[in-house]
Parts: structure tokens; C-alpha cells; sequence
């Protein structure tokens, strides 16, 4: 499917055209690179019986009734739900005029990886991150590249009995600085994210979410109580092509974006270059623009490789002068650190964005510091952004 042939599918329509739900999936997602180690600790808990709870489920903090229906208030998709349904995320599930949500507790996926794979190339570089997800996801990208349990509902996968604190456990166990909440969007895993952040924060253990930020400010701003790090998915720069490719829209996800760095949560930023999607250079630019001129200009950019995934398997890989020009792009829009992603061996370092030296080496997940101690370059004392120990 090629933008032109596609015309706008709301995230209901889009989950009904047949996404076929992944029973048996537990610990691989397609199109990851491999990990340095699989969580291999407990059972996996029996299959969810479809449309009810699950003896963990928690109930949903942001909601409200109305007479139409369960308001959600959790994120801009606002579903509204009868009795027994799900949201669009298919991890809210209404039961007894209660909101719940049913994968808490219950990762699909636990793995043990490299920050900079998440990509977070400015926090605790080298470090490893226990990485947690549940199926389900509040958008519904046609290149998503987790597809396997972002558009599945917890239903339908295998999932871990892993409440919080069997997670610092782990977490502890396989000596990981931090806990990743990751591969679909911890948005659909909300409260189990929030109750995990609490007690790993008590433990000094450092929180990181990997999501697409489109969330609403109250929950948000709750999440920020607990969470270190964040990389936001920015997936393009246009409205029409977040209805289009994403079933969702530009604007709250800019709103995250400013809120996250007012609550001083380390923050960098992923786009995936899309061609014929998100490739437009003049709005690439516009988007670099924005980011400069809202103070981001220290917030590194990844842009990344798209590889033919999902609904969009006929559209080829993103060629590397396309990223290329996006790099250059985002550099004289005024941004310190822009990067390339999924292209080993480009746009990967650190480069000190006063004089130039690489003051981070990087060969796809390895690091080496060069020249830098304690984030000062050596060679011109020049601070760089980041969390560096
Ligand atoms: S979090 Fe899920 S149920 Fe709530 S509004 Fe978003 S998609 Fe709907
Ligand atoms: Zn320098």
C-alpha cells in the first residue's frame, strides 16, 4: 500500500481489516535485532479468556462515566465503552461499569537489552536495560515493526506472570540499570508501568519509556513522577499522514514532547523515514524547525531506517542519502545531536557540537568514549547533554 492508494482508516476500521491475533507469541519480535540475553524465568500464565478479566487486571485510573458509555480518559483516542468491550488499544476492558486493565502483570515479551538499542544514546551508554511488553497498542502504524503484539490483544498472546515486583527482582537479577517499557507502547500497559516505576525508583533503579507520546497531560505528567528517560517516536511532521499512517494525530504528541522536557525527563526523539510517507524533505525540515525553535535543540533526533514491514511491504527500504539529507537537515536547523538509525556504521557517534571532535564512538551497540569524562569534551570543555552516570 502506497500513501496514495490509502485513504483515511480509523483505528477501529484498521483492526477489523484483519489483523490476525499471534496466539503462541511470547519472547521474539520480528525485525529486533538479537539480544543479548532472553528473560527465562517464570511460566508463561495460561491464555486470558477472551472478554474477561484476568485475575490481576487493575482498575484504570483515568476514566469516567458518561451517559453514553466508560469514558476513557487515558490517551487522545477517547474511546467510549459498553459493557464488556475493549478500547482501541484492546488492553481497557469495561466489566461491571469498572474500567480495567487487563495486562497488568502480564509482559509477552521480557528481554534484556542495550539502551542504545532503544535508541537512547545520551543515557547511561552502555547499560543494560530489562526490557518489558505487553500486547496492544493506542495507535495502529501500518510500518510498525512490533506489529506482532502491538496489534494483538493480550487475548491472543502468551503472556509472563510478572507483577512489579517480579520485575525488580529480575531486573536486579540480570543487573540492569534500568527498566524499559518498550517494543509495543507502554500506554497500553499504563498502570502496570506506573506501579513498576514506583517501586523500581525506591530501588534505584532508573525507569525509561519507549513510546509514540500520544497520551493525555494529566497521566503523562502523573508518569513523570517516576520516569528517567523517554524516546518519543515523532513519526512525521504532518497531521494527515499521522490519520493516515498511524490512526492518530500530530498535535498531542508535540504536547508531549513539551511536557516531558519540562518535567526534566531526559529526552530524545526517534522519526522513522518512511519513503513516500514521511521523506518530504521540506517537512523534515519543518519538523527540525519546530524542534529548534521549542528548545530542543540539545534533545538528540535518531532518524531512522525503515525496512519494508507489515502493511507497507512493497515500499523499499529507506536509501541512506535520503537519511543522510535528513541528518543534514536536522544539523542546520540549529540541533546538536542528530543520528541515523538502523545503518551500522553511519551517523552513529557522538560528535561535540561545539568543536567537532566524536567524543562517543559507536559501531552498532558498542560504545567507547572518546575523549569525554563525565559528559565534558576534553578537548574544549564543552557540556554534553545527557545522563551520563
Ligand atoms: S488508552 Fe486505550 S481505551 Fe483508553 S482512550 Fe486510549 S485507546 Fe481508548
Ligand atoms: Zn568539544
Amino acid at each position: 500500500m502506497s500513501k496514495k492508494d490509502n485513504k483515511r482508516i480509523n483505528k477501529r476500521e484498521f483492526i477489523k481489516q484483519g489483523i490476525v491475533g499471534s496466539c503462541g507469541l511470547a519472547f521474539c519480535l520480528s525485525g529486533m535485532a538479537s539480544i543479548a540475553n532472553s528473560f527465562n524465568g517464570k511460566a508463561t500464565a495460561p491464555p486470558l479468556n477472551p472478554g474477561k478479566l484476568w485475575k490481576w487486571s487493575k482498575e484504570a485510573i483515568y476514566y469516567v462515566n458518561t451517559p453514553r458509555g466508560i469514558k476513557c480518559r487515558l490517551c487522545p483516542q477517547a474511546c467510549v465503552l459498553k459493557e464488556g468491550e475493549t478500547g482501541d488499544c484492546k488492553t481497557n476492558l469495561r466489566e461491571d461499569g469498572k474500567l480495567f486493565s487487563i495486562t497488568y502483570g502480564n509482559p509477552c515479551a521480557v528481554h534484556v537489552d542495550p539502551i542504545e538499542k532503544k535508541p537512547l544514546y545520551h543515557f547511561l551508554p552502555s547499560s543494560r536495560a530489562f526490557s518489558i511488553a505487553t500486547a496492544g497498542c493506542n495507535l495502529a502504524c501500518l510500518n510498525c515493526q512490533n506489529w506482532e503484539i502491538s496489534q494483538s490483544s493480550p487475548y491472543d498472546t502468551r503472556n509472563h506472570d510478572l507483577m512489579p515486583a517480579d520485575v525488580i527482582e529480575q531486573c536486579q537479577a540480570y543487573d540492569c540499570r534500568s527498566i524499559a517499557y518498550t517494543y509495543s507502547d507502554p500506554i497500553a500497559f499504563y498502570e502496570y508501568t506506573l506501579d513498576t516505576s514506583k517501586l523500581a525508583k525506591e530501588k534505584n533503579i532508573k525507569n525509561v519509556i519507549i513510546s509514540a507520546g500520544y497520551i493525555n497531560e494529566e497521566p503523562l505528567r502523573n508518569w513523570c513522577k517516576y520516569i528517567d528517560a523517554a524516546n518519543i517516536d515523532l513519526k512525521s511532521f504532518s497531521n494527515e499522514t499521522y490519520e493516515m499512517l498511524n490512526a492518530g494525530t500530530l498535535e498531542p504528541v508535540l504536547e508531549s514532547l513539551k511536557i516531558l522536557k519540562e518535567e526534566g525527563v531526559w529526552l530524545e526523539i526517534t522519526n522513522l523515514v518512511v519513503p513516500s510517507w514521511t521523506d518530504d524533505t521540506d517537512m523534515i525540515r519543518k519538523m527540525c524547525d519546530w524542534l529548534y525553535e521549542n528548545g530542543f535543540n540539545d534533545v538528540p533526533l535518531h532518524f531512522s531506517r525503515f525496512h519494508p514491514m507489515y502493511k507497507l511491504k512493497n515500499i523499499p527500504a529507506t536509501p541512506v542519502e535520503t537519511l543522510n539529507m535528513a541528518r543534514e537537515i536536522g544539523l542546520s536547523s540549529g540541533l546538536n545531536y542528530v543520528y541515523i538509525g538502523n545503518v551500522p556504521g553511519i551517523g552513529e557517534h557522538t560528535y561535540c557540537p561545539d568543536c567537532g571532535e566524536i567524543v562517543i564512538q559507536r559501531r552498532g551497540f558498542r560504545t567507547s568514549f572518546k575523549n569525554m569524562e563525565k559528559g565534558i569534551c576534553g578537548n574544549c570543555g564543552k557540556q554534553i547533554a545527557g545522563v551520563w552516570e
